[in-house]
């Protein structure tokens, strides 16, 4: 009876060439040529496998996926349907081999489908007609990969034949399985070494990349030289050698190519400068993600194709959350699917800043050259100075002006105080605060500051300043622009007719008072004497009426030169605000025709310490206007309130230090408010900046004046720490108002 070599010794030997087989193995670095390799040693060794499979596990979706096979007798067809296919942990006997960390052996007599167990209906119709290429009866062993805790895949053993026909006649058995273990663990390692290596590898190539195409963004000079070296270096770091760099114009209406590499004139025209809606790749400019897939007709895509390719990748160049262009490559079926993503998209990104960053330089230089060419082009003198008043800039013509041949730049203001020679219209020095570039990086917004410049020869010029902070984004004050001309001309001028106005209105003062005396007595006689709405009466109270304007504005000029002098004081003295009113109103009454006049105030007495017969002024010149320049029939309401707790918003939005002066004075007592509310045609917001200017008047103005009133009112509540402002909306009134602190 010949005897069988023992059971025992066959496994032993087996396993020693298996795990000799192994040992070369781990030399295997490419993970692909090392799972074809383990599989067809395992198929070599052990004469009762007669094929294999290996399922490896991919943990980013979940799915084991077919990655080798050896030794099934399957046509090129069938072995694709298996390397395509996919399993998710829990799917037929592979999938639970996985989940459940344990080795077993199955058998069956219906075919390979049948082994595999309950799969996903998509996959089951391709297993089964993969499985008809495969005999009926099968014996089947499914390993677990195991590194350490770590489960990497599933090992697939098949016997295909019957086993009575092996050498060894037998097929894998139960007792087969711990050595399969131990083979699959150490097939395992060398998995996990094989895919470590490569990450490595792939890391490292990456990592090249992105330092090429750094290099390539930092040595380029301007945007064309910029795309074109980026897209050479790129398409060194792909399999792919056709490709383009296209680039959103700055409307975002346009894609330009601008750069390309190996593609056909056809497609280098299909590229030129498309409208962003019909272009293939106007989700990846409208969503920022990349796009990978087959090249389609229907997506414009004919030039591509007719040139032979067939797949393409578009990756966005993005700048942060926007597009500036976008990637293009072109090459055959496998593009999208081995596209290195995770290497091109952080280049995308580098890339799409660089030409973000490239294009503002370009803009930012345009602008700068623009505003220098206004700056310079302007006959005012322009300085503008940083956040720490150092002077950045300076026009010709502020040299001129300044009759400087070079500016002290980067310097400090505080360095040179007497830099500028400026003098304050009353020839006394400067403090450092009353600097033109002081006062705009204080925050404020001022014009026509006058200085007097004094040469070198003694002889003064006047400038007149205009100046404002510059901003940052934040509101941060960052430096000041300072523009000036000289108004020297200007203000002589204004002076003679200051002079002038003043003689004047001293020599027409004592005529007009003469005659509006007599024409008083006059007309208090005929009223006496005839009746009331005679001829000679109503001629009479015309008379006065007239005369008494004129000696109104005869006074206000006088009031106007004298503050020019400094000549003019206040008396104060304890005043009934309430009583006053009353008094200015019943002035008024005659002048008032059919419009109604209306006082409303707290209490009857309202005492405070002011010149009474400059608040009298002041209401007279409200309340007058307020009839002078509202329609008949309407209403004039003059309203006296006293406010304790004094808040900014009460002052409309006026920025003034006066306000700022005012709130601290009336933080004890509070403060009177006096509102005059007409209901006229109301005041443009131009108009309302300028209403207390001197001798201001609206250009529509029919009523008679002179444009002093406001500007007078304007002195006297100043000089008393007051303020005054109007509110006005057009065409719905207007209410001027003003505020004086209360004083004990
Ligand atoms: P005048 O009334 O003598 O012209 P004012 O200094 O009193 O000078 O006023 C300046 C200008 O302000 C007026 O010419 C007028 O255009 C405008 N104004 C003043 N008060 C009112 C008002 N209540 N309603 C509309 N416009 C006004």
């Amino acid at each position: 009876m010949s005897q069988k070599p023992s059971h025992r010794s066959t496994i032993s030997n087996q396993v020693m060439d298996l795990f000799q087989a192994s040992a070369s193995l781990v030399a295997i670095l490419e993970p692909e040529e090392l799972f074809v390799a383990l599989l067809t040693r395992v198929v070599e060794a052990l004469p009762a496998v007669h094929g294999g499979v290996l399922w490896s596990f991919d943990p980013k979706n979940g799915r084991l996926r077919a990655s080798a096979t050896a030794g099934l007798p399957l046509d090129a067809a069938g072995r694709q349907i298996l390397l395509n296919s996919t399993l998710r942990s829990g799917d037929g006997v592979i999938g639970t081999t996985f989940l459940r960390d344990e080795p077993r052996i199955v058998e069956t007599h219906l075919g390979y489908r049948d082994i595999l167990g309950t799969v996903a209906p998509a996959n089951a119709n391709l297993f089964q007609q993969m499985s008809e290429q495969l005999p009926r009866r099968l014996v089947c062993a499914y390993v677990p990969m195991r590194v350490g805790n770590e489960v990497i895949g599933v090992l697939e053993l098949l016997n295909l034949g019957n086993p009575v026909e092996m050498p060894d006649g037998r097929a894998i058995e139960v007792d087969d399985l711990p050595m399969l273990q131990i083979f699959a663990n150490l097939a395992a390692s060398a998995m996990k070494n094989a895919h470590l290596y490569h990450q490595a590898q792939r890391s490292e190539r990456r990592l090249k990349a992105f330092d090429a195409v750094v290099t390539a963004i930092s040595t380029a000079a301007d945007l064309g030289d910029l795309v074109h070296s980026v897209l050479h270096v790129v398409m060194g770091l792909v399999d792919e050698t056709s490709g383009a760099l296209l680039l959103l114009d700055p409307a975002h209406d346009h894609l330009d190519l601008g750069a390309h590499q190996n593609l056909p004139p056809a497609c280098i025209e299909a590229l030129t400068r498309v409208p962003v809606a019909i272009s293939p790749c106007e989700e990846v400019v409208h969503f920022g993600q990349p796009m990978l897939r087959p090249l389609l007709e229907e997506r414009g895509e004919v030039a591509f194709l007719a040139a032979g390719f067939s797949g393409c990748a578009y990756f966005p160049l993005l700048a942060g959350g926007t597009v500036a262009g976008v990637l293009a490559l072109y090459g055959d079926t496998d593009l999208p699917m081995h596209a290195d993503r995770e290497m091109l998209l952080p280049i995308c990104n580098q890339v799409g800043f660089a030409v973000a960053n490239v294009r503002l330089y370009a803009d930012s230089s345009r602008e700068r050259r623009k505003l220098h060419t206004v700056v310079t082009s302007i006959a005012e003198g322009v300085l503008l100075c940083d956040g720490r008043g150092r002077l950045m800039l300076a026009n010709e013509a502020a040299l001129t002006l300044l009759r400087l041949d070079s500016l002290p730049f980067e310097q400090r203001l505080a360095d040179m105080p007497d830099f500028y020679r400026m003098r304050d219209m009353n020839g006394d020095r400067l403090t450092l605060d009353q600097l033109p570039f002081a006062r705009a990086l204080a925050g404020e917004i001022f014009q026509d500051y006058r200085l007097i410049l004094r040469g070198s020869s003694g002889d003064e010029t006047v400038m007149s300043f205009s100046g404002a902070p510059a901003r940052a984004d934040d509101g941060q004050i960052e430096g000041a622009v300072v523009v000036f001309r000289d108004v020297t001309t200007h203000e002589k001028l204004e002076r003679a007719k200051d002079e002038f106005l003043a003689v004047a209105a001293h020599e027409l003062r004592s005529p007009l008072a003469a005659v509006r005396n007599y024409a008083d007595l006059l007309l208090r006689r005929e009223q006496q004497r005839s009746q009331a709405d005679s001829r000679d009466v109503r001629g009479l109270t015309i008379l006065t009426q007239q005369v008494s304007h004129m000696l109104r504005m005869v006074d206000n000029l006088l009031d106007v030169s004298r503050i020019d002098a400094g000549q003019l004081d206040l008396q104060l003295q304890p005043v009934n605000l309430v009583a006053l009113a009353n008094q200015v109103i019943d002035q008024q009454r005659p002048a008032a025709g059919s419009r109604e006049l209306v006082l409303e105030y707290p209490d009857a007495e309202l005492m405070i310490a002011c010149d009474s017969l400059r608040i009298h002024q002041v209401m007279t010149n409200l309340i007058n206007n307020a009839i002078k320049y509202s329609p008949e029939g309407g209403r004039v309401s003059v309203r006296l309130r006293v406010v304790h707790d004094v808040q900014r918003h009460l002052f409309g939005d006026q920025p003034s230090a006066e306000v700022e002066t005012l709130l601290q004075r009336s933080a004890e007592h509070g403060l009177v408010v006096i509102t005059v509310t007409d209901e006229g045609g109301g005041i443009t917001p131009e108009q309302q900046a300028r209403l207390f200017e001197r001798f201001y008047r609206a250009r529509s103005q029919r009523a008679e004046g002179l444009g002093l009133g406001l500007y007078l009112s304007r002195q006297f509540v100043q000089m008393h720490g007051g303020v005054i402002w109007v509110e006005s909306v057009e065409g719905a009134g207007s209410t001027f108002a003003f505020a004086l602190p209360i004083r004990v």
